[in-house]
């Protein structure tokens, strides 16, 4: 049995390395250049926030620890005012748990050598995936020195989110597609070290909620904060609308003052980096015959404001491993089961995602919210593990995310109803307070 895995990214390579544990032979086949050997290519974002259900794909195969050597836990969220003091919200109502920021390079390079140490598992750079017949498994691949073939007995499609295998499967097998672009983009910029320390506390990640804007920063290894700018791609208020150095130096100073003095590059960071896109990517079936399948961003991109893409990805594998310990390593019944059990999950966090959106940059900076986020956290204390927040069940467990929006919408009636009763009580107490008096 020869697996071949389109996409040597942060799926591809997790996936090899438990696909190797089944003694299977394994291909990987990546568009890339080594991105050991050199400078890796600028893609996506420069860190990433790994929690939970990452870590516990991760800890499986026994790689926790060493993704965790250079991770920086942030237990809660530092909010940033135009003016006035910081705000640290805790992420959990102890306060002690946290998500980790991870250079995705270096969490990409760790799985590239766990991978390619796995017996039977080949890493193909230079291949650019440009054709498939999902009937026979022939794959034809696009490489520096011209085309090249080859054909396997299973192909997955970790290849992101613009995956080339999903498009060969909508070519040939007519599957189902949307791509649902925000009209939000993002650009990253950068606050470095200062005297070789962190110019902003390590232990948090920072936003600075703006409305209809937010920026948020997570720190990095060499003290460095990468920022990720949200802004509308389009429009008079928008990265568009920026253009000359007088006017992003402007913007910034009236909206994010205080990153102003910590950014020296802050104006040809603007001005040099690319705006990123942002979207929800939902497409069905999965897989075709057993024989063709796709996992991770390839199935199920998400926007990134729950940071669970990867996580996300990670969990995929941990299910379709076990998809084919419960069908005693059969593709034709393995990959149709990992679709059942996971669509409706992939299909939640995704729509977590796009609220959570509104949640950091809009709510997070407001009165009642944090007030609300107190009482959460006063009830998870009074009822530990029966009344648990979302982001605490979708960050902190590995609790399938379709269950956390049916158990937070249930925890969300009760506490309306014990309001309600708690209102009413009040009216009954105030009425009989009023007649005993008149
Ligand atoms: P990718 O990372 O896209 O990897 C796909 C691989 O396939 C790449 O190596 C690519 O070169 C290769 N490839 C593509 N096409 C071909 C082809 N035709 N032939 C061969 N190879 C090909 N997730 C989190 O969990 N936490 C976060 O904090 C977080 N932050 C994010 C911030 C931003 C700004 C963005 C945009 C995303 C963020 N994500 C985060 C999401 C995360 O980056 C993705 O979910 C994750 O990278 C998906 O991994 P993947 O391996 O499925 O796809």
């Amino acid at each position: 049995m020869n697996v071949a895995v389109v996409g040597a990214g942060l799926t591809g390579c997790l996936l090899a390395c438990y696909l190797a544990r089944r003694g299977l032979d394994v291909t990987v086949y990546e568009r890339r250049s080594d991105p050991r050997a050199g400078t890796p290519e600028r893609g996506r974002s420069i860190n990433l926030a790994i929690s939970e259900r990452g870590l516990d794909a991760l800890r499986r195969i026994g790689l926790e620890g060493q993704v965790m050597a250079d991770a920086l836990p942030m237990r809660g969220r530092m909010i940033h005012p135009v003016d006035g003091p910081l705000d640290f919200q805790p992420y959990s109502h102890d306060g002690e748990m946290a998500i980790n920021s991870i250079s995705r390079g270096a969490l990409n390079n760790t799985l590239l050598d766990a991978a390619e140490a796995a017996p039977g598992v080949k890493v193909r750079f230079g291949h650019r995936l440009t054709g498939l017949d999902p009937a026979t498994g022939a794959m034809t691949f696009a490489t520096a020195d011209g085309e090249t073939h080859a054909t396997a007995d299973v192909v997955l499609g970790a290849d992101g989110a613009g995956s080339a295998v999903r498009g060969e499967l909508l070519a040939h097998r007519g599957i189902e597609e949307s791509a649902d672009f925000l009209d939000y983009g993002y650009k990253e910029l950068t606050i470095p070290a200062v005297d070789g320390e962190f110019a902003l506390d390590p232990g948090a990640l920072h936003i600075w909620p703006r409305g209809t804007s937010m920026m948020i920063a997570l720190p990095n290894p060499d003290r460095s904060f990468t920022c990720t700018m949200f802004w509308p791609t389009g429009g008079t208020a928008s990265f568009a609308s920026l253009s000359s150095p007088a006017a992003v130096e402007r913007h910034f100073r009236t909206h994010y003052p205080d990153v102003v003095a910590l950014a020296p590059t802050l104006v040809e960071d603007y001005r040099h980096n690319p705006v990123g896109l942002l979207g929800t990517v939902r497409c069905a079936p999965w897989q075709t015959d057993g024989r063709v399948g796709l996992i991770g961003d390839a199935a199920h991109a998400i926007v990134p404001f729950y940071g669970q893409g990867a996580n996300c990805g990670f969990e995929d594998v941990v299910v379709l491993d076990r998809c084919l310990d419960e069908t005693g390593g059969s593709w034709a019944r393995a990959l149709p089961l990992f679709e059942r059990r996971r669509k409706e999950n992939t299909d939640a966090i995704a729509e977590m995602a796009l609220a959570n959106f509104i949640e950091m940059r809009d709510k997070v900076a407001s009165p009642v919210y944090r007030l609300a986020k107190g009482i959460e956290h006063r009830l998870e204390r009074a009822f530990p593990g029966r009344y648990v927040s979302r982001y605490e069940l979708v960050s902190f467990s590995t609790v399938p995310y379709s269950q956390v929006k049916r158990r937070v919408r249930r925890q969300q009636q009760l506490l309306a109803g014990a309001g309600a009763a708690l209102l009413a009580g009040v009216i009954v107490a105030a009425v009989a307070g009023i007649r005993r008096t008149s």
